[in-house]
């Protein structure tokens, strides 16, 4: 199979570009590098079944090219990550709305399948945890900056399924859960990196707001084989899937905890209101856990690894190479 992944540069592309070269498959990539890293491909350089651009997705003549070299296109070129959302909201909203809006265009025209990455930040402020993939989106005023990541995210959404419903264009929605693992740094404020590496240096472990906020973890490696199977998977289409794991829900507080024991640090945890650790006005989700009755049913899929493992591998990452931390 021959797969265009944008944003393959990234955390979870690089990751999903090795699995598909070692399964044999034919890799195009397209990432312009705003939040990926040359770093993560440089592994894949001069395999022969891997190629890839530089460049962005709204350079038209090159992402029509590459689109339709390839039989599926996973689109996970976007703005990630709470801190960078609220810092560059009108790049944000640009790139996912617009960046989508190519990619649709150019595959439905010879109706490639599109698998396109969301995020469980759509479910919003809701409380009727577990999320359902059918559950209502709840989402605060538009005053508040950082609901337009999930905003843009479901307006992704409702572009796809319209392509599906009017077009007949094969698309597949899946929506991440907090996936954590190696590569993933904590430039653009994800949690566990943050933490790990304010606990290796001896820094202040920052709590954002009560800590009593909670998240699920999903390692890398058990979203990216639930990729695969997505991408192969004809009953995928038209759907819209949560990817996470339902094992374990953490308060952010013990999370802080967890890693200052396992990492034998002295660092101490200290509360930051949301104000000052974001802007004012900050509004966080309380708790975020997947229903994964659907991607069940659909694939068998089952998370592998759990959150114990997943610190321990995410802090064997940066201690085995101090140059990370
Ligand atoms: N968080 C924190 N300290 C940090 C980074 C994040 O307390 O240094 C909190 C953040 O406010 C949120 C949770 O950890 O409640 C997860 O944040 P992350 O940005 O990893 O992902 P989100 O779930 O917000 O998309």
């Amino acid at each position: 199979m021959k797969v265009l992944i944008t944003g393959g540069a990234g955390f979870i592309g690089s990751h999903l570009v090795e699995a598909l070269l070692a399964r044999g498959d034919t890799v195009f990539l397209l990432d312009n590098l705003s939040t990926g890293s040359i770093d993560n491909i440089e592994p894949m350089k001069g395999r022969p079944r891997f190629h890839y651009a530089i460049d962005s997705v709204m350079n038209e003549p090159v992402t029509a090219e590459l689109v339709d070299r390839a039989d599926v296109v996973v689109h996970l070129a976007a703005a990630v990550g709470v801190r960078l959302i609220v810092e560059s909201p009108v790049n944000t909203i640009e790139t996912n709305v617009h960046g989508t809006e190519m990619v649709l265009k150019l595959a439905n025209k010879k109706k490639k399948k599109v698998l396109l990455a969301s995020t469980s930040e759509v479910y919003g402020k809701s409380d009727q945890v577990p999320f359902k993939e059918d559950a209502d989106l709840v989402l605060g005023p538009t005053s508040k900056g950082r609901w337009s990541y999930a905003c843009s995210k479901a307006i992704d959404e409702f572009l796809a399924l319209a392509y599906f419903k009017e077009k007949r264009l094969p698309v597949v929605i899946f929506r991440l859960f907090n996936t954590v693992g190696p590569r993933q740094t904590g430039r653009y404020g994800m949690v566990i990196p943050n933490f790990v590496k304010q606990a290796l240096m001896g820094h202040p472990i920052t709590v954002f707001g009560d800590g009593q906020q909670s998240r699920c973890f999903t390692y890398i490696s058990d979203v990216v084989g639930v990729l695969l199977k997505l991408a192969d998977q004809e009953a995928a289409v038209g759907q819209v899937l949560n990817i996470g794991n339902d094992r374990e829900e953490v308060g952010i507080l013990d999370l802080a905890r967890r890693v200052k024991a396992k990492t034998g640090s002295r660092s101490e945890i200290v509360m930051v209101p949301y104000d000052q650790a974001y802007e004012e006005g900050f509004e966080d989700m309380p708790r975020r856990v997947p229903d994964l009755g659907r991607i069940r049913a659909l694939t068998g899929y089952e998370p592998q690894v759990h959150l114990d493992e997943i610190l321990d591998r995410v802090i064997e990452y940066f201690t085995s190479d101090r140059a990370r931390v």
